[in-house]
């Protein structure tokens, strides 16, 4: 129990819920504080300008017509305290501190009268706080020295604002908790909302770990934040990924059922030479169809290690000037009795003179995949083009012929390792020749391009840089 509660406080999730209820509830608290400590002081700078106002009406009243004038102006309070008026407390002294006049609005209680006798330092301006008798509010007076010895007081009793106060205090009290719970609740629902595509992408991971169902996706809300972007670059990589692993599938099938053949052929043929060991021909023959298979298996995986090697990048070329036109005719040649067979005829069109730094054989063997296409999935009475010149810097050569073409949807698939067309089954072939195509130019710094229309013909088109 113990160890689950503290492996939760290390989640993100208690993080996030702590974090938030904390910094809800500190700047809750700070606002609230500095709004009480705010409302106390302006109420106390209130209450100080109406006393000193006050004042500034008994100095004037003083100035204008001295200490006559100033008691009229004294004597006239009481008239004041019935109208409702702002109340103060009023006290002039003598020299002898005696009190020449008092006045303490009747509903007040008494201030400590020896206090109030002691003011600021003499002849001075200032404030003192006085404590009323018994209750805890307290008197703010102001003490102004009117000429020698004559003192005047004003002052106020601090009731109202302090029960203002109280109120606020009683107040603050009162929403101290539900600030508390508001912050808490509104942090677990925040990271429960936050990490919600987290908890998504933690349940798919864990449900492809333990099952190994590629193909579940997290789902995905119709928000736009990062972490939705996340979550849907995670199902693009999946998807990917099932591609791939379906992609490997399907191309280990195949080799499967590629290397069958060959295999079984190899062991009919040996099976049927143990039969008749007396025949030295069928000896002869059964070791020739043996070698045949088993150099069909070699190309094959040959081919494979070619194309995984130049795809890696280990691909060793050796770099030669390469006359490209007698490169072009050697290939030709080599499918010309093919091509005759089928009734296809080959047409080359060569730049004289035309060079290209590459390595002879990898692009022979390139150029020859493409022919053997051409040529393969072409049907009797067709033609094929091939063209070879420079563009800018680029040794450009281009295959064309009057085939089968490719339809559009298995046009990005063809250069997929052990990819096959549907229509080209019935072929001879690995599914091979187009990714070491590809494999081979780009190793080559180049690009390989294919156009076609299904039931046309296809134009394969082959780019050598003239820099490497
Ligand atoms: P393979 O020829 O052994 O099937 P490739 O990798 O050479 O394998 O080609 C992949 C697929 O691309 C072929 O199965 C075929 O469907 C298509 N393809 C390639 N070249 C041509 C072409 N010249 N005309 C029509 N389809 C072609």
């Amino acid at each position: 129990m113990l160890s689950k509660v503290n492996s939760y406080r290390k989640t993100t999730g208690f993080k996030l819920t702590f974090w938030y209820s904390a910094i809800f509830i500190a700047s809750s608290l700070i606002l609230l504080f500095f709004t009480y400590f705010s409302l106390k002081l302006s109420i106390r700078q209130n209450d100080h300008k109406l006393i000193q106002s006050e004042m500034e009406d008994y100095v004037a009243d003083f100035r204008i017509g001295g200490i006559s004038r100033l008691e009229r102006a004294l004597g006239e309070i009481k008239y004041k305290d019935s109208s409702g008026e702002d109340l103060f407390l009023v006290r002039l002294s003598d020299a002898k501190k005696d009190a020449v006049f008092l006045s303490i609005p009747q509903q007040w209680p008494a201030p400590d009268l020896k206090q109030l006798e002691e003011g600021p330092a003499k002849n001075k301006a200032g404030w003192s706080f006085i404590p009323s008798g018994g209750v805890k509010n307290t008197y703010e007076i102001f003490s102004k020295p009117l000429s020698p010895g004559l003192i005047l007081q004003v002052g106020k009793l601090t009731v109202n604002s302090q029960e203002l106060m109280g109120h606020f205090r009683a107040i603050f009290l009162q929403i101290i908790i539900p600030i508390f719970l508001i912050g808490f609740a509104g942090g677990v629902f925040l990271t429960f909302r936050a990490l919600r595509p987290i908890r998504y992408l933690v349940n798919t991971m864990r449900l492809i770990i333990d099952t190994g169902e590629i193909n579940a996706r997290v789902p995905s809300g119709g928000r736009n934040d990062e972490l939705q972007d996340l979550s849907r670059l995670f199902n693009a990589m999946l998807e990917k990924i099932e591609k791939l692993i379906k992609g490997m599938r399907e191309g280990l099938d195949n080799v499967a059922h590629d290397l069958r053949t060959p295999i079984t052929r190899i062991r009919g043929s040996a099976e049927m030479a143990l039969r008749s060991e007396d025949n030295p021909e069928n000896l002869k023959s059964a070791l020739a169809d043996c070698i045949e298979e088993s150099d069909r298996i070699l190309t094959m995986l040959n081919t494979i290690m070619d194309i995984s090697e130049a795809e890696t990048g280990a691909m060793l070329l050796n770099l030669q000037n390469v006359k490209i036109s007698a490169l072009i005719d050697e290939v030709t040649d080599l499918y010309s009795y093919v091509a005759e067979e089928k009734n296809i005829s080959i047409r080359t069109s060569l730049q004289e003179g035309l060079q290209s730094v590459a390595d002879r054989n990898r692009l022979q063997q390139a150029i020859a995949n493409l022919l053997d296409n051409a040529v393969k999935y072409t049907p009797p009475g067709g033609g094929i083009d091939i063209q070879a010149f420079q563009e800018d810097q680029d040794t450009i050569i281009r295959i064309k012929d009057t085939g089968a073409g490719i339809l559009p949807q298995e046009l990005p698939k063809i250069w997929d390792r052990l990819y096959r067309g549907d229509k080209s089954r019935s072929q001879r072939g690995l599914g091979l020749g187009l990714s070491l195509v590809k494999a081979i130019i780009h190793a080559h710094k180049g690009h390989v391009e294919v156009a076609s229309v299904s039931g046309e013909g296809s134009i394969f088109t082959v780019y050598i840089p003239g820099k490497l």
